[in-house]
């Protein structure tokens, strides 16, 4: 008869499933190339490259009080950024949790709460007791709003959202001008505010990395969401070829490269656990990579391995696991955790699955799901490397080097995860791939908003 299966049997599996070796990043480096290629070529692709209507690089010597509110995928966050230039800025901020239900409920609803919002941090922070910043009668301040979910935008103070993202599901919202939604909203708290800028956060992220460090030429995302954004020349965006745009100007592109291979399904290793997340998301056959690397998806891969092997008799025999059993109950921090664990026990590990969970586990099995999380931690960080790797190659900046502003808590605070986007990149370019480097930038969404909204004012 068969011998029973150990732990250390089973994560081999999981190994061959969750490893991307170097020819195979090669491969879809190389797709990615043709992909970005495409979405500059015409209107409509799946990765939609598009143009934010952001020119050129910051001078680093832009000034002034900017307001800022970023929409991410959990928060809100409203700033008050005080540009003082030479790559130099101060911030004031404060965050307002989401609801579930503002996510999904109607749209206008949620730009409501959006300026609501506005109106206590601009009643808290900018009276003249706080710091003395008295508008003057009829004086506006500028407001970049950073909404980072896909919109076409004609002009930088305008953007039609494509399709919400992150889980979001606002009713009345697609194919809408959220500039046009939240400037209602602004109108009925009777706000001193010139909405200005609308931008992507990693549009942001690009500009605000850009004014501190100038060796940036890529942002990337990696929260709830992932994507990136970098500086094109205007001639190689063919399909703004019509708008007569210096073609000598430099337009910031929103990758929006989350939606990679989508619709193709060909040059993605998803495995049986990635399609479930596809299936049962909100938004099936939508964002095909930002679901293999995304803070929101991670978790819920791991979840799904564990359930199976709680099917198959072979984790938890006779425990009660329905709290594992739920959708998304298992948050990428704990993957972040459990490869943190300094113990030889994994006692961080039995914290998690003993108090969130009520399940207790053996080492065997926390070795396991602390390899586990590895696995996919790594496989995310790698796949992210190949995104970066097509910019590059398609730029030409290898030869180079550039640095690349990051931001999001997947980068922030998921251990390694940077060491093994670098480690990426060398597996895809050799020795050369150690001229790219990741940063963390700070605070890209809000500062980033801010500097476009200044910068946006200048060309007036
Ligand atoms: P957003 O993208 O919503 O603006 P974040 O960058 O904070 O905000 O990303 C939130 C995502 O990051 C969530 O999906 C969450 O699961 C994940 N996350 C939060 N904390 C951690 C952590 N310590 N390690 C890894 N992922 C995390």
């Amino acid at each position: 008869h068969a011998t029973k299966k150990t732990m250390a049997d089973h994560l081999r599996k999981y190994e061959s499933l969750f490893t991307l070796t170097p020819q195979r990043m090669r491969m879809i480096v190389e797709a990615f190339k043709e992909t970005l290629e495409l979405g500059l070529a015409k209107p409509e692709q799946t990765v939609p490259m598009i143009p934010t209507f952001v020119f050129g690089w910051p001078s680093g010597q832009e000034t002034g009080d900017i307001l800022a509110v970023d929409l991410g995928g959990t928060n809100l966050r409203v700033c008050l950024v005080t540009l003082q230039g030479e790559g130099k800025f101060e911030i004031t901020q404060t965050k307002y949790r989401l609801t579930e239900e503002q996510k999904q409920e109607d749209g206008q609803k949620l730009f409501d709460f959006c300026a609501e919002c506005l109106k206590t941090f601009v009643d808290t922070n900018l009276s003249d007791e706080t710091n003395g910043l008295s508008l003057k009668p009829g004086e506006k301040l500028p407001l970049g709003f950073t909404f980072s979910y896909p919109c076409t935008q004609e002009r930088i103070d305008h953007g039609e959202l494509i399709r919400w993202t992150k889980g979001f599901g606002a009713s009345n919202t697609e194919g809408q001008d959220v500039a046009a939604m939240f400037r209602k909203s602004l109108a009925k708290y009777d706000l001193p505010i010139e909405l200005t800028a609308i931008i992507n956060d990693t549009t942001g992220t690009l500009i605000a990395s850009h004014y501190v460090n100038p060796r940036t030429k890529i942002a990337v995302i990696f929260g709830t969401g992932c994507n990136a954004a970098y500086m094109e020349r205007v001639q190689a965006i063919p399909k703004i070829k019509n708008l007569g745009i210096d073609d000598d100007a430099e337009m910031g592109i929103n990758c929006e490269w989350g939606a990679f291979d989508s619709l193709e399904h060909e040059h993605l290793p998803r495995t049986k656990y990635d399609m479930t997340v596809d299936e049962t998301s909100n938004k099936p056959g939508e964002q095909a990579f930002e679901k293999l690397i995304s803070g929101r998806y991670l978790g819920e891969i791991l979840r799904l391995v564990i359930c199976e092997l709680i099917d198959e008799g072979v984790l938890f025999l006779g425990q009660n696991t329905y709290k594992l059993e739920a959708p998304y109950v298992f948050d990428t921090a704990f993957l972040s955790l459990m490869e943190s664990d300094p113990t030889d026990e994994l006692l961080m590990i039995i914290g998690i699955f003993s108090h969130f969970f009520a399940v207790e586990t053996t080492l065997a099995e926390r070795q396991f799901f602390r390899a586990l999380a590895k696995l996919i931690g790594r496989r995310a960080a790698r796949l992210s490397a190949c995104g970066i790797a097509a910019i590059v190659s398609k730029m030409g900046y290898l030869e180079e080097g550039c640095s690349v502003g990051a931001d999001g808590s997947l980068y922030n605070k998921y251990p390694g995860f940077a060491d093994r986007v670098h480690e990426g990149l060398v597996d895809v370019f050799g020795e050369k791939g150690r001229n790219i480097v990741t940063h963390h930038a700070e605070d890209g969404s809000g500062v980033g908003s801010a500097i476009i909204a200044a910068m946006t004012k200048l060309r007036k």
